[in-house]
């Protein structure tokens, strides 16, 4: 279970980037979180992860106060959790399948286990057969894929997914959401910030949405998926 209750961000310089936020959610939800570019998306996951300390609330993720926490149990929490940008974010200098070990190394993962570990992560996004490439070698989709694969190898509890589509095209921007929902379906809390309403469309979900800090909406499926059916003009089977 994650939540936010009364919660305020304001950076140093004064700018305002959460007003007042309160939500929850699940474990299993899979989420969106929509918004114009400045409305605070980045912001609320990285609170949520302890990237970014709040001024007021409190912030609950799992069993950890993340508000109250110190730099060394943030650093223990984020071994907890999964992280994808819009900008994969890959070392060039690895090939994939040390992206992805990498991860489990630091963490102490017994090293006998890291190979099958890695192929199953590979397996889920779908891209075992470029586990020896370099990430040059391969597509922008293919290297969110390695990302979201490198997000997931130590089974987080939750994966936050910033703009994961943001550099991609409309086709590659689907598969990488399918993707995301596919992991989702096999257990894990997906909360994916994005401004694209054609990804929400294409693959309905609860829609929390915000304004200048604020948040304005909050829709679970089943109202998004009747708003949808509603503008396509006709009944959505849900
Ligand atoms: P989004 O992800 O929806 O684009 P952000 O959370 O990145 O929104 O930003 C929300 C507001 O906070 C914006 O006005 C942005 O300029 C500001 N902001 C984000 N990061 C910082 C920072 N490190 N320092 C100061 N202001 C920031």
């Amino acid at each position: 279970m994650i939540s936010l209750n009364n919660v305020t961000k304001t950076y140093r310089d004064g700018t305002s980037a959460l007003q007042q936020v309160t939500l929850m959610i699940e474990t299993g939800e899979f989420v969106y979180l929509k918004g114009k570019s400045g409305s605070g998306k980045s912001t609320l996951l990285k609170v949520l992860y302890g990237q970014e300390k709040v001024n007021r609330g409190q912030v609950r993720l799992a069993d950890h106060h993340v508000h109250k926490m110190n730099n060394r149990k943030i650093h223990k929490l984020r071994r907890e959790i999964g992280v994808v940008f819009q900008d994969y974010q890959l070392l060039s200098y690895k090939t994939v399948f040390d992206n992805i070990a990498y991860v489990l190394e630091v963490t102490g993962y017994p090293k006998e286990k890291i190979n099958d570990k890695v192929i199953e992560a590979l397996e889920k996004v779908g891209l075992k057969h470029k586990i020896f490439e370099y990430p040059s070698n391969c597509s922008g989709g293919e290297q969110q894929r390695i990302a979201i694969a490198r997000a997931i190898v130590h089974d987080p509890i939750v994966l936050f997914a910033d703009e994961p589509t943001g550099n991609l095209d409309p086709q590659n921007a689907y598969s990488i959401l399918k993707v995301l929902h596919k992991i989702n379906k096999s257990g894990t809390t997906v909360i994916m910030a994005t401004h694209d309403q054609s990804l929400v469309d294409k693959m309905p979900s609860r829609v929390i949405e915000l304004e200048k800090g604020y948040l304005t909406k909050d829709r679970s499926i089943n109202h998004t998926m009747m708003i949808l059916s509603s503008r396509m003009g006709e009944q959505y089977i849900i």
